[in-house]
C-alpha cells in the first residue's frame, strides 16, 4: 500500500471512528431525551394547570404555585427548548414578580434566544431591586450595567490636619455593593473624604444566641423544686437550674413536653425551639471596642470608622440596636440586617435600603463625632424606636445637626440636603 493509500485508509478509518463517535453521542442525547421526556412532559402539564388558574382570574393561586411554572421553564430551558422555556419564564414572572432569581434565568434564556433588548430589561429590573451581591452580579453583565468604581482605600487618603475622614469598614459577610453606594452617598451629604478599610472587620461567635435566652427563661418558669422534676433532671436528683448547662435545661424542657403535654405542646415547643435557634445577636459594645483597637487613629486629622455589618446587634438591656457609636468617639457600628428585605420580608428595594443605612449613618457618625441627640422628626438623626418611625422620618439633616456636623468637620456642609 502506498503512503497515499494509507493515509485515504487511515482517514477512512477515522471517518468511521467519527461516525460511530457520533452515533454514540446521539444515541447519548436521544437516551437523554428519552429519559427526560418522562419528567418533563408531567412537568409542563402541571405547569399548564397552574398557569390556567391564572386564566381563569385566580392570580393568587396560581402565584402561590409558581414554582411549578419555573420548574418547567428550568426545564425546558435546560432541554434547549429556550422558546417553550421563554413562555413559561413570561408566565412565571406575571403570576411573582418579585422572583428576582427568576429573573435573572428568564433574561439568560431571552439572551440565549437572541433577544439581547428584552434581556436588558429583565436583567435590568433586578439591577433596580436587588439587595444583595448574588443578584446584583449575576444580572449585571445581561442589563449591560457597568460597576461603579470602589471607593479608595482609607489607607490612600491620609487626612490633613484638622480634616474628618469617614472610614467604612465591612465584615465578611458585608454585600460589596453597600460602601460604595452609601459611602458616595454620605460623602455628598456631609462634605467629607470616604474610603474603604481594606481589612475585613471580624465578628466572632455571637455575643448572644436565642437558645442561651430561652434556658436563661426556662430556668425561671419550671417548677424546679417538684419531686417530679427527678424524672427530667439529669442524675435523677433535684438540681438549681442554675447549675444545669443551657443544653441540659433545654432536654429537661423537652421530656417534660414529652411526657406531660400533648402533640399541640410538644409541636409549640419544637416551633419555640427551632425560633430560639435562629436566633444570635452581637454585642455592640464588644464591637465597638474591637473596631477601635484594629483602626488606630491617624498621625494628624481624625478618621471615623463606621463599620457596616449584617449581623443583629444588642447592648445590656436593650434587644436591638440599628447602630452605636463608641462614647469616646471616632467609632460607629451600623447593622443593616433588620433594613434589610430578607430580615422585614418585604420585596426588595435597594434604594429603600441605601436610604435606611444613610439615615442610620448619619445619626452614628454623628454621635462619634460628638453631634448632640436631635429629636426633630424631619431629621434622620431623630431617635427611631421602630423601623417604622425610622422609614418615617426624614432623611436629610436639620438645621442644628448641619451645624453641629458643621462645627465638628471644620466647613460647612453642601447646600441642598
Ligand atoms: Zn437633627
Amino acid at each position: 500500500m502506498t503512503n497515499c493509500g494509507r493515509l485515504i485508509q487511515t482517514c477512512g478509518m477515522a471517518r468511521t471512528l467519527v461516525a460511530v463517535a457520533a452515533g454514540v453521542v446521539l444515541v447519548s442525547q436521544a437516551s437523554a431525551a428519552a429519559a427526560r421526556a418522562p419528567t418533563l412532559e408531567p412537568l409542563v402539564a402541571e405547569a399548564d394547570r397552574v398557569w390556567q388558574l391564572s386564566e381563569m382570574g385566580d392570580v393568587v393561586g396560581a402565584g402561590n404555585r409558581c414554582e411549578v411554572l419555573v420548574r418547567a421553564a428550568d426545564a425546558l430551558r435546560a432541554s434547549g427548548k429556550l422558546e417553550m422555556a421563554r413562555d413559561y419564564y413570561r408566565r412565571a414572572a406575571l403570576v411573582r414578580p418579585w422572583d428576582l432569581d427568576t429573573k435573572v434565568r428568564f433574561a439568560e434564556a431571552l439572551l440565549q434566544i437572541g433577544d439581547a433588548d428584552a434581556a436588558r430589561s429583565m436583567a435590568g429590573q433586578v439591577q433596580t431591586f436587588a439587595e444583595t451581591d448574588r443578584l446584583l452580579d449575576a444580572s449585571r453583565a445581561l442589563a449591560g450595567v457597568v460597576p461603579l468604581p470602589e471607593l479608595p482605600t482609607v489607607a490612600s487618603l491620609a487626612p490633613q490636619a484638622g480634616e474628618v475622614v469617614l472610614g467604612l469598614v465591612c465584615a465578611p459577610n458585608t454585600d460589596h455593593w453597600m460602601p460604595g453606594e452609601v459611602g458616595r452617598r454620605l460623602s455628598g451629604l456631609l462634605g467629607v473624604r470616604v474610603g474603604l478599610v481594606a481589612a475585613p472587620f471580624v465578628l466572632g461567635k455571637p455575643d448572644r444566641t436565642g437558645r442561651a435566652q430561652l434556658a436563661e427563661e426556662l430556668r425561671r418558669s419550671l417548677p424546679w423544686t417538684e419531686q417530679r422534676m427527678t424524672l427530667y433532671v439529669p442524675g435523677g436528683k433535684l438540681v438549681p437550674p442554675q447549675f444545669l448547662s443551657d443544653d441540659a435545661v433545654i432536654s429537661v424542657m423537652r421530656k417534660l413536653v414529652e411526657h406531660d403535654g400533648g402533640p399541640e405542646q410538644i409541636q409549640s415547643f419544637r416551633a419555640q425551639l427551632a425560633l430560639a435557634d435562629a436566633q444570635q445577636n452581637w454585642d455592640v459594645s464588644r464591637l465597638l471596642s474591637d473596631l477601635g483597637q484594629s483602626n488606630v487613629q491617624p498621625s494628624q486629622g481624625k478618621v471615623v470608622y463606621l463599620a457596616l455589618v449584617p449581623v443583629d446587634l444588642f447592648s445590656g438591656s436593650t434587644d436591638f440596636l440599628f447602630g452605636s457609636a463608641s462614647p469616646t468617639g471616632n467609632y460607629g457600628v451600623v447593622s443593616f440586617c433588620r433594613f434589610a428585605a430578607s430580615f422585614t420580608g418585604e420585596p426588595p428595594k435597594r434604594a429603600r435600603l441605601v436610604d435606611r443605612l444613610c439615615k442610620q449613618m448619619l445619626s452614628t457618625a454623628g454621635f462619634a463625632l460628638g453631634v448632640p441627640r436631635c429629636g426633630d422628626l424631619r431629621c434622620a438623626r431623630s431617635y427611631p424606636r421602630s423601623l417604622a418611625e425610622h422609614d418615617a422620618k426624614g432623611a436629610g439633616l436639620c438645621p442644628e445637626c448641619r451645624a453641629g456636623f458643621a462645627k465638628v468637620l471644620g466647613h460647612a456642609l453642601p447646600a441642598g440636603e
